[in-house]
């Protein structure tokens, strides 16, 4: 079969399509034939670049590649016939089911945490053996790029909703909206009722930005950013800010916007400075600041419930180009340019 092989650390011109060997899957697993593949910024473009927190656990030659869809081929001892031929959303996340975390059902916090693409053979690759427990059938109007772009953000949207306590007639305010997972995180809040006050840079991503379903959209540069957040919530502020750039300028901007009892959720961090945080405003008012991995299978499962139930991405947030494009998509992601989730496709 085809892969994408990475062979050492670097630009993405040492990623290399070959040929390389076809998987068998063992005890439990099964194989996927390859149709859609989520390009993650952490995952596969930071890793291959030799950036921690992946890298240092891949040896080269290596495939990288997470979240992805396809059609399932074969399967291993123990594994059910009846599912070959059926399309699936494959999640990257292993765990180990025995410890403390995985015992409460927190299999995101797992001591054994791995990933499919990481620390086995990934999916930038026509074939890609997984555990049964990872993959996932999902509707038949859904595509596999729309597939594989919910597998790599829904269950981590629906996780942070959760710990936010978002619900019919929360308002949501959502940094980074036209980023894969804000956008995810935006649509989802809709879904479930919510309103949504999206931030961003405004023009190169209005082609995005038009389409997600949001009740109002700020300049990530506007300099009254907290002003604008209580005109457009009656003076009583957001209940949850999904914040998963941690910049201090954007925390400073609109800090003053959370309402008493809000819930700030963090699953990412790419300012590089601390954020000031100041504890007399936070208890008085009763907020939380919470930290979100990713979603645990519970909010995995429940995720694919809410794509049963009608929950859908709007079409341009998954940007869908040829698997050949690999090493572009690599570079586009990592000029900070890209918007919605770039999503490979293989005929
Ligand atoms: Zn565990």
């Amino acid at each position: 079969m085809k892969a994408w092989v990475l062979h050492e650390f670097g630009d993405p011109g040492n990623l290399r399509l070959e040929d390389v060997a076809l998987p068998e899957p063992g005890d439990g697993e099964v194989r996927v034939r390859v149709r859609a593949i989520a390009v993650a910024r952490t995952k596969d473009v930071s890793a291959r670049a030799g950036h921690p927190p992946f890298a240092p656990r891949i040896t080269p030659p290596h495939v990288l590649g997470t979240e992805h869809a396809g059609t399932v081929e074969a399967v291993g001892p123990g594994v059910d016939q009846s599912i070959i031929g059926t399309d699936v959303a494959v999640s990257a996340v292993l765990s180990c089911a025995r410890c403390r975390a995985c015992s409460m059902g927190r299999e995101e916090a797992c001591e054994g945490f791995a990933l499919v693409g990481v620390d086995r053979p990934g999916s930038y690759a026509e074939h890609c053996v997984v555990p049964l427990g990872n993959v996932h059938p999902f509707p038949e109007d859904v595509s596999f790029a729309e597939a594989a772009s919910l597998a790599a953000n829904g269950p981590v949207a629906r996780a942070q909703l959760d710990a936010g306590g978002v619900g019919s007639g929360s308002q949501v305010l959502v940094l980074g909206v036209a980023g894969a997972l804000g956008s995810t995180a935006a649509s989802l809040a809709r879904f479930r009722g919510a309103s949504v006050i999206g931030v961003d840079q405004l023009e190169p991503r209005r082609p995005l930005l038009d389409h997600l379903p949001l009740d109002a959209l700020l300049d990530g540069h506007d300099g009254h950013l907290a002003q604008r957040i209580l005109e457009l919530t009656a003076g009583w502020g957001v209940d949850c800010v999904v914040d998963n750039l941690g910049i201090a300028d954007l925390w400073n901007g609109y800090r003053a916007a959370v309402a008493d009892m809000g819930r700030i959720v963090v699953s990412g961090a790419i300012g590089r400075d601390p954020i000031p945080m100041e504890l007399l405003p936070f208890y008085l008012r009763s907020q939380s600041l919470v930290g979100v991995r990713t979603g645990n299978r519970s909010q995995v499962r429940s995720l694919w419930q809410d794509v049963r139930d009608g929950f859908r991405l709007p079409t341009q947030a998954v940007v869908l180009r040829p698997w050949t494009d690999l090493q572009a998509v690599h570079r586009l992601v990592e000029s900070g340019r890209s918007s919605g989730q770039n999503v490979l496709a293989i005929e």
